[in-house]
């Protein structure tokens, strides 16, 4: 069974601990540690001013993405989720360990890990 398909510790996270101004590291309960870059972050955005809710689109151009995109402040929601405050001001995107579980395991240009 892979970890999509578990519930636990593959997208509970142990610890979550900003890293510097702009990234993010989260230790899974499984053991896996995942860096997230915040210009990357932003640019997956999963709120509905960046993706179209009926078509799935995404409606946000990466480059209108600073590189210099800093980190205001993460949030937890709930039990289930980070909110990340940008520098750019944009704050709706809610980003649940699901998401940013998958985004760490499909090793693109948003994480790298150790
Ligand atoms: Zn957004």
């Amino acid at each position: 069974m892979s970890w999509q398909q578990r519930r636990g510790p593959a997208i509970e996270p142990r610890e979550i601990e900003q890293e510097s101004d702009a990234e993010v590291r989260i230790t899974w309960g499984d053991g896996r540690v995942c860096h997230y870059r915040a210009p990357a972050l932003r640019r997956v955005c999963p709120c509905a001013q960046c993706v179209n809710e009926m078509t799935g689109e995404r409606m946000l151009r990466p480059e209108a993405v600073s590189d210099a995109l800093t980190i205001e402040d993460v949030q937890l929601v709930g039990r289930y989720a980070l909110n990340f405050r940008w520098s750019d001001g944009h704050q709706t995107g809610i980003y649940s360990f699901r998401l940013l579980r998958e985004l760490c395991e499909q090793q693109g240009q948003v994480t790298s890990s150790e």
